[in-house]
């Protein structure tokens, strides 16, 4: 029995990890690469292991750099089933489509380039038809379950906390006479986020494979955050410009929703046009609208008092482009929900370039922001921004609101790791090495607990 990790080592994009036990083989997440174009290049690798030869995969979330190569280890010859919670299963698909669609936009453009070239033209990762056809491959399962996903392999999901339908992977193998348990966490959440439940505890495993994106840091306390984000906006509204917020189409987007909605009043927002600039989040948030019996109690009693979390009076949905272009004309008073969460691509990219110079934009960064992305420039307070081959200068005001952030931060990835009463040894992965490294000096000062960062290709035996 044991684990090999073929992706997430010493970074935050491409989980991919291979359990074998008894002569089965199951991957958990089968994530894509996302970073620089030369990073993500390697979306296009051969997989180190046979893709027809793994019997099932588990996905902990919908997630793109956990769920963003399903469709093509489907089209490399895996023919088995993908076990995930239900509501992962709505959200993948509808981020597994809009991947597809990308894939296919990103192969054209590249191609056109080619042709000029003289080169030949290169196939698109997966196509959107073929993201549509891998979600029919998806089998949705509830929070503690147990599932027999493959002979002597019992799979239990727990609430992760992280997103909707995000799971904590428990693994129970069994080979001959033996008894082995590795828990997988799968993104793990920030407690006491809005509308989801905290991390479950799980007590007892032979192997913790845990993620470590926030391994070096606290988060400051949600209060603090709000009254940042309200005062953000008080403040936007002095400068008369227009805010920003480039957001993960799934969770970031339907927090802010409820949080606007939550605090309407006291933010002033009645005195702004809101904008949610996505399809994909448009379409996300009604998967989260439909899911209450998943949110934590005080959404489930906000919900009871004034219905749908994210219905606000002046919320316009943008899912026409030309919706999207009407807003470029609006020079003040608009705040503006747009992805990607990275400014890699989609609306916000064209939002940018309409309000980066100018000073009296606010831009409010929620999310984490990979080393390599245009985010990460703007958090890092790069001057200019290249858009589309054009430089443009960055006057506006960045504002990163870390409190905001999906993943645990340091102290919450200890509590949870405290859940083990077992003190099992610790792979940790999903990080970037300086992070890791303080999260390992925790583990070890703490708890006494073996525990180590994961190299790529790496196999750990399970006793
Ligand atoms: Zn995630």
């Amino acid at each position: 029995m044991q684990v090999t990790f073929f992706g997430a080592t010493r970074e935050v994009t491409g989980s991919c990890f291979l359990v074998e036990a008894g002569g089965r083989r199951i991957l958990v997440d089968c994530g894509l690469i996302q970073g620089s174009p030369r990073h993500e290049r390697h979306n296009r690798d051969r997989f180190p292991f046979d893709p027809g030869a793994v019997d099932a995969v588990v996905l902990t979330h919908a997630h793109l750099d956990h769920s963003g190569r399903l469709p093509l280890l489907i089209k490399r010859g895996f023919s088995g089933r993908v076990f995930t919670h239900r509501a992962s299963v709505d959200l993948a698909r509808i981020m597994l489509e809009d991947a597809g669609y990308l894939q296919e936009k990103d192969a054209e453009w590249e191609n056109r380039k080619r042709a000029r070239k003289g080169l030949r033209p290169v196939e698109p990762l997966y196509s959107r038809w073929e993201a549509q056809v891998s979600a029919r491959r998806f089998h949705g399962l509830d929070y503690g379950d147990p599932v027999e996903i493959a002979p002597g392999i019992t799979l239990t999901l727990a609430d992760a906390g992280h997103i909707l339908g995000s799971a904590i992977a428990l693994l129970d193998l069994a080979d001959g006479s033996r008894r082995r348990r590795v828990v997988f966490s799968g993104d793990l959440g920030h407690r006491g986020t809005p509308i989801l439940r905290d991390p479950e505890r799980v007590a007892e495993a032979d192997l913790v494979v845990m993620e470590s994106t926030y391994g070096d840091r606290q988060h400051r306390p949600w209060p603090q955050t709000w009254a940042e984000m309200g005062s953000i906006v008080a403040e936007a509204r002095e400068a008369g410009g227009n805010v920003l917020i480039p957001t993960f189409a799934v969770d970031r987007t339907q927090m802010l929703l409820y949080m606007f909605n939550r605090y309407f009043d006291e933010w002033g927002l009645g005195h702004w046009r809101l904008f949610l600039d996505s399809p994909m989040a448009i379409k996300a948030t009604r998967v989260y609208a439909r899911y209450s019996q998943l949110y934590d109690d005080e959404a489930a009693a906000f919900e009871r008092a004034h219905g749908d979390l994210f219905d606000l009076p002046n919320l316009q949905l943008c899912e026409h482009t030309e919706e999207s272009m009407a807003i470029n004309r609006v020079r003040a008073g608009a705040v503006v929900i747009a992805g990607s969460g990275m400014c890699t691509g989609g609306r916000i990219k064209h939002h940018l370039k309409h309000n980066l110079w100018r000073r009296e934009t606010r831009i409010i960064v929620p999310g984490f922001q990979a080393a390599g992305t245009p985010g990460r420039a703007l958090v890092d307070g790069a001057r200019y921004l290249r858009l589309w081959g054009e430089a443009v200068r960055v006057q506006a005001s960045v504002h990163t609101v870390g409190g905001l952030s999906a993943h645990a931060d340091q102290q919450g990835l200890l509590d949870w790791y405290a859940g083990f009463g077992n003190r099992p040894p610790v792979a940790v992965v999903h990080g970037e090495p300086v992070a890791q490294q303080a999260l390992l000096q925790q583990l070890h000062e703490a708890f006494d607990a073996r525990a180590e960062a994961v190299d790529f290709g790496q196999s750990l035996a399970l006793g």
